[in-house]
């Protein structure tokens, strides 16, 4: 293919992106298929020969979109959002077309400044003190793994930089049960060891309990362990749990320890300063991470890392060898050296679309609604007879049951095989509950209410039977 017909291939695929999502709403949200169905339909081995793009894009409509799961249907409610403004995919469009590799400020000098700028934006958009800078990662799970080697290497007196683990002392991580498997990722990628990683009591309402903090921290170090580090919670995947990060961040002051906060889900409802109270002291901490690809609009992949000093991540993690130097400009700011690959997108630019084309009140509009429509269905959900809300919204996110364990997971599978609405569980104190979240781009208030309409169809209300 060459570019000029890349020119007629891509309005092709304009044409079908747009006729795509405007037909999102007739299509079942969760791909209804069976494992190993699309493999089936593909060719075991690659053509010799060249074949015809027309062929090839027949063959995606044929075979791709009836296999996938809609994230950008106006009624996915599942996990968290992967949201895809359109002002996003624009962006995304451009940097594809321009493919640069963004690992040095050389190699990509608008990338680079504009990622300074864009982290500087979000910065005062979420309320974030300005001493903060930052960079962007793929996921978050790359950002909290960053976080957790730099509590590993600042707890050994970056001594583990050169030698490894090799005789160190044993270390610890605190979080609580409530923040996300990337942070079990990160302990054991960091060879600190998954034992090592102590799960903190919480409170009545799911937060860190700070007192339990202090004298888990406390043990360890009676008992000889190293602490290193507290990784927060603000909005936990399972129910939304929030810790209270001034409270939490004093008892890891107090013992010196590096602090990070995952707000991957909950950072974007930040720009809505009434939901600041969520991670009020969040100034306090050494790394905070949330995804503007959950819930602000730009589509994956977009992790914002704000560091308060960005220095010890850089120790860990940069390396600036012959061949990746600037020659004469050594103050210049190569983001690979805040990150894991070496390889870097330019993201920035889709960030700096969404921000302009919505604006922070745009984007505040939308937040607004789903935390509203999520507490309106709640309430709705609350009073159907046999269903209980097990936990509140915190911000868009709630649970609930129907009936026990087996009956709620029976309801669960009816409801993603009928399709017209996403939803998936987790478990809650022992208990499976099914979870709602209200995130999606295009979403109405209409979409959020025909979650009640297919509960209430499936279980037959009035009758109180599940099918
Ligand atoms: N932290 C939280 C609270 C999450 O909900 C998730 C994913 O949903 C992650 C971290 C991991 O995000 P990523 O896919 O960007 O690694």
């Amino acid at each position: 293919m060459t570019h000029d017909e890349l020119l007629e291939w891509s309005r092709r695929a304009a044409e079908w992106a747009l006729a795509y999502h405007k037909g999102l709403r007739d299509r079942p949200v969760r791909a209804q298929t069976n494992y190993g169905a699309t493999a089936a339909r593909l060719p075991t081995a690659p053509p010799e020969q060249a074949e015809p793009v027309d062929t090839i894009f027949a063959d995606f409509e044929a075979i791709v979109p009836d296999a996938m799961t809609h994230w950008q249907h106006p009624r996915f409610f599942a996990y968290f959002p992967a949201n895809a403004a359109p002002a996003s995919m624009l962006a995304e469009q451009l940097a594809n077309a321009i493919a640069a590799q963004a690992m040095l400020w050389q190699t990509s000098p608008a990338a680079t400044e504009m990622e300074q700028v864009m982290v500087g934006w979000l910065r005062a958009a979420l309320g974030l003190g300005a001493h903060f800078t930052g960079t962007i990662h793929d996921s978050a799970t790359t950002a909290t793994l960053s976080a957790v080697l730099t509590m590993r290497d600042r707890a050994l007196g970056w001594r583990s930089v050169d030698e490894g683990l090799f005789g160190a002392p044993r270390l610890r991580i605190y979080a609580s049960a409530q923040t996300h498997s990337s942070v079990d990722k990160a302990v054991r990628l960091a060879g600190i060891g998954q034992a090592n990683l102590v799960k903190i009591p919480t409170r009545d309402d799911f937060g860190m309990d700070p007192a339990a903090l202090d004298a888990a921290i406390r043990a360890d170090l009676a008992a000889g362990y190293k602490p290193a580090g507290v990784v927060l919670c603000t909005g936990g995947t399972s129910i939304g749990a929030c810790d209270p990060v001034a409270d939490c961040l004093a008892v890891a002051r107090a013992h010196d320890l590096y602090t990070h906060v995952d707000a991957a889900w909950a950072g974007s409802a930040m720009i809505c300063p009434e939901f600041r109270y969520l991670w009020g002291g969040v100034d306090g901490a050494d790394s905070v991470v949330f995804n503007p690809h959950k819930w602000l609009g730009v589509q994956f992949d977009c992790a914002v890392q704000f560091l308060a000093d960005p220095a010890p991540q850089i120790r860990s993690l940069g390396l600036r060898p012959d061949y990746l130097q600037t020659l004469g400009q050594d103050e210049v700011v190569n983001f690979n050296e805040w990150t894991v690959p070496l390889g870097r997108r330019f993201r920035a630019l889709k960030i700096w679309f969404v921000l302009r084309v919505y604006g922070l009140e745009g984007l505040r509009a939308r937040i607004r609604n789903h935390v509203t429509w999520a507490q309106e269905l709640a309430r709705v959900i609350g009073d159907m007879p046999g269903f209980t809300i097990v936990t509140a919204p915190i911000l868009s996110l709630f649970t609930f049951r129907y009936g026990d364990d087996a009956a709620t997971e029976n309801l669960l599978a009816q409801v993603n095989n009928d399709g017209r609405v996403y939803l998936t569980q987790t478990r809650h104190e022992g208990q499976f509950v099914i979870r709602v979240q209200v995130g999606q781009f295009d979403c109405t208030r209409d979409d959020v209410m025909t979650v009640a309409t297919v509960l209430r169809a499936l279980t037959h209300t009035d009758g109180g039977q599940c099918l």
